[in-house]
């Protein structure tokens, strides 16, 4: 299987040399030269598989630059009971993400009913767990193969940079330098990440915003020389491997909420960087009987209103509105590029011309071009959800069917319920655990949200960090400091 850049304008690349790289040159997005289409008796077999060899099953269809067997023990290996044990009482572990009946709906197909995917199960409690420990294992193996390292830069606002850390803390060849913003994060977050001890670990705490961060890291990418002499990488949300992990769980899902596979469901996704939903894309064009995918959105709607209106007007950071399901205060969407692509018959030529607009005008229009009607072929559906409907939704989800949810997943679950139907179920992806939001919990329930056995001390464990000014010389300082060239 190769790879091929959305703007058309890179060279084609197996799956191992796209693994610890970025953007293509071009500046456009990776994709697999098409879709592995699954028939009727791969889903029947696929149906009783555990997890970690569903995975395989799917994956070796996307990845033929590593030994199968290889492969199957690296699948193996990261999906385990054991890391993804962190499950509400009465789940099942060993289903990796346990789909969790809110509304058990009509008849033994569900209809009508409506249900939680739960994906986050994790060291982190956040769906991101899901594609990063695969990634954690795949880097490690691919490194090795080939004597290299690598240093991962980023920047997180909260559960990236945690799940990025759980996935490589003791990896071999490499090592993780994490900027956060200084005071901004829940005592939870800060907590998960500061508190881990492994010498392959480095959180920098920088005096200034998430924006200021994000600004860091992209200077030192952009500074080529820098980046080669100390080998600079990424694992942010644009990462194939990450987009390709998580086709799995909706395959998973599907048979978790399912009798038979000539069942449709609808699958509604808390949306922000578009990485999850178009992981549910891909298995939808693969052949999977999703009959809608239900993207939802917070406050921060452009998202919402590209699949309303056929406008897609990325906001800038100074109207990208600060909500309490912060994991989707996104206001211009990384993976957004790879639906695109596939929307206009994967025409790179048109893909290039839409970004250009883009550049120039702020925005894009698919009125009045053979694109808007083609959009109604791909299933998707949308909405929004406020402040108040995250509050709403939690109080009514706990009062209804006795179940906590994080405010990503109230958001999903508020727009899921206004697509509900009594034709097909409803799975709605859980990203996140309360537990990480707790203000919100509180300000909704009046009470503590539950915490999973293993996190009951985690604010008092000892924490260890960098404080640093907004000076990007400072943080490639601390990096030539602390890696061996
Ligand atoms: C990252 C994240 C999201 C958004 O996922 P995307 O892939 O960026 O669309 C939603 N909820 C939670 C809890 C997250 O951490």
């Amino acid at each position: 299987m190769r790879y091929l850049s959305t703007r058309g304008q890179a060279p084609d690349l197996p799956f191992c040399d796209i693994l610890l790289g970025g953007l293509a040159p071009d500046g456009g997005l990776y994709l697999p030269e098409s879709y592995p289409q699954v028939s009727t008796d791969d889903l029947a077999r696929w149906r009783s598989l555990p997890y970690a060899d569903l995975a395989f099953e799917i994956l070796s269809h996307f990845i033929d630059d590593i030994p199968a067997e290889d492969l199957r023990a690296i699948c193996r290996k990261t999906y385990t009971a054991e890391v993804y044990g962190n499950t509400r009482a009465g789940s099942d572990a060993t289903a990796i993400t346990p789909v969790t009946w809110l509304d058990a709906g009509e008849g033994s197909d569900h209809k009508g009913g409506l249900a939680l995917l739960e994906l986050s199960n994790g060291p982190t409690l956040a769906f991101k767990d899901m594609a990063m420990q695969l990634l954690g294992n795949l880097f490690e193996y691919v490194l090795e193969q080939r004597g290299e390292q690598t240093n991962i830069l980023g920047a997180t606002s909260g559960d990236t940079g945690s799940a990025a850390e759980y996935a490589m803390r003791g990896k071999h060849n490499v090592r993780v330098f994490m900027l956060s913003p200084h005071g901004r994060m829940s005592a939870f977050q800060r907590a998960q990440m500061y508190s881990l001890q492994d010498e392959n670990i480095f959180n920098i705490a920088v005096k200034g915003m998430f924006d200021d961060a994000q600004d860091i890291v992209k200077a030192v990418s952009n500074d080529h020389a820098f980046k080669a002499k100390y080998k600079i990488g990424a694992v942010n949300s644009i990462n194939w491997g990450r987009v390709a992990a998580q086709i799995v769980y909706y395959f998973a899902g599907y048979f978790g909420a399912t009798a038979s596979n000539d069942q449709q469901v609808d699958m509604a996704v808390p949306s922000g960087n578009f990485g999850n939903i178009c992981a549910g894309h891909i298995a939808r064009m693969m052949g999977l009987p999703i009959r809608r995918l239900i993207c939802a959105t917070n406050e921060n709607d452009v998202l919402d209103e590209f699949f309303r209106t056929g406008v897609y007007r990325p906001r800038s950071s100074a109207e990208t509105h600060v909500t309490s399901s912060p994991s989707m205060d996104i206001s211009k969407a990384s993976n957004f590029e790879r639906f695109v692509f596939d929307l206009v018959g994967r025409d790179p030529a048109v893909v290039r011309d839409l970004w250009r607009t883009l550049e120039s005008e702020g925005s894009f229009d698919l009125n009045q071009t053979p694109y808007r009607d083609a959009l109604a072929g791909f299933g998707f559906v949308s909405g929004s959800s406020s402040h108040a409907d995250r509050l709403a939704t939690i109080r009514a989800t706990r009062a209804a069917y006795g179940v906590v949810v994080d405010t990503h997943t109230a958001d999903g679950l508020k727009v899921a319920e206004a697509y509900r139907d009594e034709a097909v179920p409803v799975l709605v992806l859980e990203t996140a655990q309360a537990v990480k939001f707790e203000e919100t919990i509180r300000e909704a329930l009046g009470e503590e949200p539950p915490r999973p056995d293993g996190f009951a001390h985690l604010e008092s464990l000892p924490q260890r960090c960098e404080v640093m000014p907004v000076d990007v010389n400072a943080v490639k300082a601390f990096i030539q400091a602390h890696v061996a060239v």
